[in-house]
């Protein structure tokens, strides 16, 4: 097939370098990994994205997360378009904000009591704070691959696009600051005890993505979330889970409930503002308390509960309440996906699938850690988007990153694009 005109964002591309680092707000939409122009956007509704150029693709990247319900659902902006009309923000509390509460608590009942951000990053800082603030301790551990955020103290062996651009240490960041940060292996139990004993009063907490998707999806084995549940406890130390990716994902109730393991601390982002910035933390109530004003540990924010955005937000959770066998839907579809893909490739290529999340990694034998994500073979990584972008699909520009499902992705679209993956395997191999 011919390549797809992309005229028009290539003469964006080139105006934005000049007054944007790296012509993007956000570094893995520069294509770096992928070799090609990044499209400029201008629509979206449904499974499909359209760019400058008029190019209307199935899309997997779903705004990296928040589109579970696919771009634009009409629900979603009635209720948007209604809270525009009455303001857009107040600096002073609505209504809203204790419905998107009550309704978290109600969905994820570790949450009992929630602050309401504006990003994912903030979420998790905001967390780690509580925490330390909680515990007196300082130090906390993540994991390698993991990616909780860009704050300095955690962009340490990150993931997304610090493994892309291959700087997972930031400069510009202090070693001072990330000090307290321990680094286990994702799936190895042994390197977590041994960080708890070697400081086994000095650890605030654990944070953990429950399904890491920040180095291509990746499962917890089974006992791994169960084992992190019971050494925190063991050396009074706090569990967090970061569901920025995972939270009303795998299930109404996330990762938590999916994985039926309850940490004492969360984090959200992404569909909770149901494609509106907001991230909330938030977990046992004698946690919580220790958050200002209740408390000593300071946190704020000028744009917190935003009234547009909680709208959104509210009314994403209600659909997905009302709607349990969404989450059925988003399996089968995904599985449609992975299987086209083993079936096409065998076992040269590893495909990671759990709900509407995937990651096809070009190397065999499985991947389960960060050293079995980083062996994927980039350049084949790079061929495969190439060929799918060129058939309209778009796909995550980075290894390193998840595919998403929508509940918009038709039946037509997937059966496309199983097709579509099957003939690039069988090209590829
Ligand atoms: N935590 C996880 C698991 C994420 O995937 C992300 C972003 O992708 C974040 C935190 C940071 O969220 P944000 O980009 O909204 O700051």
């Amino acid at each position: 097939m011919d390549k797809k005109t992309d005229t028009k964002s290539k003469m964006y591309f080139g105006a934005a370098k000049l007054r944007i680092p790296g012509g993007v707000n956000s570094p893995v939409r520069a294509f770096g990994a992928v070799g090609r122009t990044p499209r400029f956007m201008v629509s979206a509704k449904g499974d499909r994205i359209t760019d400058v150029d008029g190019n209307e693709m199935i899309d997997y990247v779903c705004s990296w997360g928040p589109g579970i319900l696919g771009h634009a659902d009409p629900r979603v902006i009635e209720k948007v378009k209604e809270a525009c009309d009455m303001g857009l923000t107040f600096g002073a509390p609505t209504p809203r904000e204790v419905e998107i509460a009550e309704l978290i608590a109600e969905l994820v009942p570790s949450m009992e009591v929630s602050r309401l951000v504006s990003s994912g990053t903030e979420a998790v800082m905001s967390a780690i704070r509580c925490a330390r603030g909680y515990t007196k301790r300082d130090k906390i551990i993540k994991f390698k691959g993991c990616y909780h955020g860009h704050s300095d103290g955690l962009l340490v062996k990150a993931g997304s696009a610090a493994l892309t651009t291959s700087v997972p240490d930031s400069a510009g960041v202090p070693a001072d600051y990330t000090k307290h940060t321990l680094v286990a292996a994702y799936n190895d139990k042994e390197s977590v005890k041994e960080l708890f004993q070697a400081n086994p009063d000095e650890i605030a907490a654990v944070i953990v993505e429950p399904v890491a998707a920040n180095m291509g999806v990746v499962l917890p084995e089974d006992d791994f979330l169960p084992f992190l549940r019971e050494i925190t406890e063991a050396y009074g130390a706090l569990l967090i889970f970061d569901e920025v990716i995972t939270g009303f994902r795998l299930s109404l109730g996330g990762a938590q409930q999916y994985f039926h393991v309850t940490p004492d601390l969360t984090t959200l982002g992404k569909i909770v503002g149901g494609g509106m910035p907001v991230g909330a933390y938030g977990g046992r109530e004698d946690i919580m308390r220790m958050i200002s004003p209740d408390g000593p540990v300071y946190q704020a924010g000028t744009l917190s509960g935003n009234p547009i955005a909680t709208a959104a937000g509210i009314e994403t959770l209600k659909i997905l309440k009302n709607d349990p066998a969404i989450y059925k839907r988003l399996e089968e579809k995904t599985k449609k996906l992975a299987d086209a893909v083993r079936n096409a490739a065998g076992d040269k290529v590893s495909v990671n699938q759990i709900g509407s999340l995937m990651s096809i990694f070009f190397t065999p034998g499985g991947v389960k850690n960060y050293e079995d994500a980083v062996r994927s073979d980039l350049n084949a990584y790079a061929q495969y988007f190439g060929f799918m972008l060129d058939h309209d699909i778009y796909m995550a520009p980075s290894q390193f990153e998840a595919m998403f499902v929508s509940d918009a992705h038709t039946d037509e679209d997937i059966t496309r694009t199983c097709r579509l993956l099957q003939e690039c395997m069988e090209n590829m191999h």
